[in-house]
């Protein structure tokens, strides 16, 4: 489990490789809300019970090579499109996902992931209120 997450004790952002690990800004364990089974059910850095799962997939590279692809199709009559749309995918499927908790966004890679639910909109716009009002 590789964690990036900004430390509830001292508010630095660190990368951490495991739950057992301490941050190494404060040398506290950076996960209070941890569940036994290391579930994320719910966030081990906030408690968040919201958290959703989206491809770790870097849109510049999907970007860059859609423009290959359609830059050459003029002299490859169209063949590249079909090229690229076939790279992008197998890209796409072949990345892990990485898990967000709403609430603190900490970004979670590993196998915990995979039960997260996908994105919801809804739940992004009513963790930024949450976000927004506490900071004020
Ligand atoms: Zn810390
Ligand atoms: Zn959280």
């Amino acid at each position: 489990m590789e964690v990036s997450l900004s430390c509830p004790h001292c508010t630095k952002t660190v990368s951490v490789n495991s739950f057992q690990a301490q941050c190494p800004e404060c040398l506290r364990s950076p996960f209070p809300f941890l569940l036994p089974n290391e579930s994320l059910e719910q966030c081990p850095v906030c408690g968040c019970r919201d958290l959703y799962k989206h491809k770790d997939f870097n849109r510049n590279i999907g970007i860059g090579i859609l423009i290959v692809g359609v830059v050459s199709a003029y002299w490859t009559y169209g063949i590249s499109l079909l090229v690229v749309t076939a790279l992008d995918y197998l890209i796409f499927r072949g990345v892990d996902s990485v898990g967000i908790c709403y609430h603190c966004l900490t970004q979670y890679r590993g196998k915990a992931v995979a039960p997260l639910s996908e994105f919801n909109l809804t739940l992004h716009d009513h963790y930024r209120l949450v976000r927004e009002n506490r900071a004020k």
